[in-house]
């Protein structure tokens, strides 16, 4: 065993400090770069991130983290798992077929993309029917020899574990779960036989599903495999690597037979900790421990850090011990370095990946010598944090003080929704089934245009302003035209509906390279609430109004709820979460009211993020469920009984949430089903809802025109379980990434298929 505390590092991001990486991908899709040359570039990318490790001192590096789209989708192309419809003739799996697999082609459609775990980055999702796996290539094998050959690096080969591989993947009935891993499992030990040949000594599996609600027998399963695992190869070290949250069922994990056991000590709400604690750590294992936080861009403190470790050495021998981020550092941006017009207090306060790396380091060090030889960097760090929040730019003491005093508002609309429904009525005299959209409309490459010209001071605020009020009043027209029922305003303004709100209130930061992976070579770019959040003007009220002004039918304002502006930024983490959340609502709260007070009756507050948010465990799920519902309800909830409140979320598994989305007490709601309206459906058949619902009647992910058919189907299935008179027709999310002529020719089909609908459910009641 090692023989001294060791630094360690789980995943490099991918994308390369100025999206280098995403740039490759994208010149090789569109066919402007040959294949030789961008698989040159790419593997001059991935050396130079190896190195970048090297020199700065991590002892294990780790190597096949890196992937061309998704790590799950290598994981499932390494065993031959090629869904029947991309003809896949065995072997090897092509670069070809692994991007038809992520990105479709013209013939077949791509596999489905899901969120990983609860975070923002997106992985294929392996369809396992009727295929069997065989391990067609030993990628972390590759991995490893090049790095060695190239770089003179003895990695650390990541490996997506069998268990938390299978969880993931799709195409199996729960019943099958324990023979499809076992499937697998020799495929895993043919991979680490391999690599103990080569005298590989760590090897990192990732099981993350570990610290999910997972049960007792589940972990039981873990026992047989990783027994295997290491019968198949005994000489091998494997760390059985978890993250997002604490370990459930810690004595059996830490009995597992592995070599060493991944811990999570940041998001972990201190209880992987207080286990450690409280049960020990067996002697002859070796505990990583994730220290740094791998999901947040704040400089750590070092001296918090340090001291946590030093709790953790009184159970663990030095020589048993392994410092690293608390995940995969794929999560944030690359380095701090290339910020140059950000506020250098804020500056000061950051560590992107190759920062935390150095923190590592420094750590590592400290418990290698002695906290004495860290101590400058400990009070840099410490420093550097005070001076951020003692600074004017985070504290806002107005903001606070509501905060403290939450209590003195009401968060509850006056009446209950029966009765809002009532004058609602009155108010809109909305036909039976009222067609609307979600908010935007394409935008268009001149749109894109315009709005570049004018961050560039090419275009004046006067010229800009008058662009877009031609593009609403240009959609305003469509709109009568196509003969919608409620409108909106286009969203013309906006890049992003969360950069939107965050470029105009108070406590918002905007990095310049500061990008995450999103799903494949998409990459986003999450502001910085890095102070208290604030109101200063109205953000949408010009816009929405002057839209209302040139129409009698209702428009909706748009607003991104507090929610989704959490959990799409990176949020400070020298308060709760919550309170940032209610910081935000209650800015979101002034807009609403200044909507209302200048005629905007209908205010629509998108929150698609909600679900993604959700806590890994179950028992955590209430009190972030309730934080989400009363900061919705805070934003929204000040109106008279006949405004209107709409809220939009982009997805439909929410089954599991349906109480929650009931609480917002939203008047009308739409959600996204196109892709899988059975399923959705289905789950009202159970559990009925009663304020108004929009089923996105068709998929707007996709230039495809629906047919009328399709369209009343849809409808006719929602009316079977969902009342009438509560009942919307809408597309199910917003239309800016789609063109115009598509989406005009898609909403008269939409507005089409609601007549032909009033018109039979007249008939039927006669
Ligand atoms: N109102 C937003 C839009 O239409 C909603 C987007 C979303 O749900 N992600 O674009
Ligand atoms: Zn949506």
């Amino acid at each position: 065993m090692v023989n001294i505390v060791k630094s360690s590092n789980l995943g490099y991001p991918r994308i390369g400090e100025k999206r280098e990486w995403k740039k490759a991908l994208e010149q090789f899709w569109a066919g402007k770069l040959e294949k030789d040359v961008f698989l040159k570039q790419i593997e001059e990318i991935r050396l130079q991130h190896l190195q970048k490790q090297k020199d700065q001192g991590i002892d294990l590096i780790p190597v096949g983290d890196f992937s061309l789209y998704d790590h799950v989708l290598d994981t499932a192309v390494m065993f031959g798992l090629v869904p029947k419809r991309f003809e896949y003739g065995g072997g090897t799996v092509s670069l070809e077929t692994y991007f038809d697999i992520a990105r479709g082609t013209k013939d077949a459609v791509a596999s489905e993309m899901t969120k990983w775990f609860n975070t923002n980055y997106h992985y294929i999702v392996p369809e396992l029917d009727g295929v069997v796996p065989t391990l067609v290539e030993n990628r972390p094998l590759q991995f490893y020899k090049e790095a060695k050959q190239k770089l003179d690096i003895e990695g650390k080969p990541v490996i997506l574990g069998p268990v938390t591989f299978v969880k993931l993947s799709k195409g199996y009935s729960e019943s099958e779960f324990k023979a499809v891993v076992n499937q697998f499992v020799p495929l895993y030990a043919d991979i680490l036989r391999e690599l103990q040949k080569e005298g590989v000594e760590w090897v990192q599996i990732d099981e993350p599903i570990l610290s999910t609600s997972i049960s007792k027998e589940e972990v039981a399963l873990f026992n047989d495999i990783y027994q295997t695992l290491h019968d198949a190869a005994p000489d091998v070290k494997v760390i059985l690597q978890t993250y997002f949250d604490s370990i459930e069922h810690y004595e059996d994990v830490i009995s597992l037979p592995v070599q060493g056991i991944g811990l999570d000590f940041v998001h972990d709400s201190g209880q992987n900790l207080a286990a450690l604690k409280k049960y020990g750590f067996p002697k002859d294992k070796v505990l990583a421990a994730g220290v740094i936080d791998g999901r947040n861009i704040w400089r750590a403190n070092l001296d918090d850090r340090f001291s946590i470790l030093e709790e953790i050495e009184e159970i663990v021998s030095k020589d048993h011990l392994i410092v690293q981020p608390s995940s995969s550092l794929l999560h944030v941006p690359v380095t701090v370095k290339n910020e140059e017009t950000l506020d250098e207090i804020l500056t000061g306060a950051l560590a992107f990946t190759d920062e935390k790396l150095h923190e590592i380091v420094v750590l590592t060090k400290g418990l290698q010598e002695g906290k004495e030889a860290i101590r400058t960097e400990i009070a840099t760090s410490v420093q550097a944090i005070e001076v951020l929040n003692q600074s004017s730019v985070r504290n806002n003491i107005e903001v606070q003080e509501a905060i403290s005093n939450l209590h003195t508002y009401k968060a509850e609309r006056q009446v209950p929704f029966t009765v809002r429904q009532e004058l609602q009525t009155k108010v809109f005299q909305l036909p039976l089934l009222p067609t609307t959209t979600i908010g935007s409309f394409p935008q268009t490459q001149e749109v894109r245009k315009q709005r570049l010209n004018w961050r560039k001071g090419e275009l004046s605020d006067a010229q800009y302003e008058e662009y877009i009020k031609a593009e609403i009043k240009k959609w305003i027209d469509i709109q009568e035209d196509l003969g919608l029922d409620v409108f909106v305003h286009g969203e013309f303004e906006r890049t992003d509906m969360v950069e939107y709100f965050g470029e105009k209130l108070a406590g918002f930061q905007f990095t310049k390279f500061g990008w995450v992976q999103s799903y494949g070579s998409r990459c986003v770019k999450p502001p910085l609430i890095y102070g208290d959040v604030a109101y200063i003007e109205p953000m949408t009220v010009a816009e929405t109004v002057y839209a209302q002004s040139l129409t009698t039918k209702a428009v909706k304002g748009m607003l991104t709820g507090p929610i989704t502006i959490l959990n799409w930024s990176f949020v400070r983490d020298d308060i709760s979460r919550y309170d940032v959340a209610n910081q935000i609502a209650l800015a979101l709260r002034k807009e609403v009211a200044t909507l209302e007070a200048n005629g905007i009756r209908m205010i629509q507050v998108d929150e698609p993020a909600i679900r993604e948010g959700l806590p890994l465990k179950r028992e955590n799920w209430e009190s972030y469920l309730n934080a989400a519902v009363y900061a919705f309800k805070l934003a929204t909830t000040s109106v008279r009984n006949d405004t209107q409140i709409h809220t939009h979320m982009c997805y439909s598994d929410f089954e599991e949430i349906i109480d929650a989305i009931k609480a917002l007490d939203a008047d009308v709601i739409s959600i996204e089903t196109s892709r899988s309206h059975g399923e959705l459906i289905h789950a009202f058949e159970e559990n009925t809802y009663d304020k108004g619902i929009g089923l996105g009647v068709y998929d707007i992910h996709s230039p495809r025109v629906p047919k009328l058919e399709e369209l009343v189907r849809n409808i006719d299935r929602a009316l079977q379980v969902l009342d009438k008179r509560l009942f919307w027709i809408n597309p199910d999310c917003g239309l800016k990434t789609r063109g115009i002529n598509e989406t005009v020719e898609a909403l008269k089909v939409m507005v089409e298929a609601a007549k032909q609908t009033r018109e039979k459910l007249k008939v039927l009641s006669r």
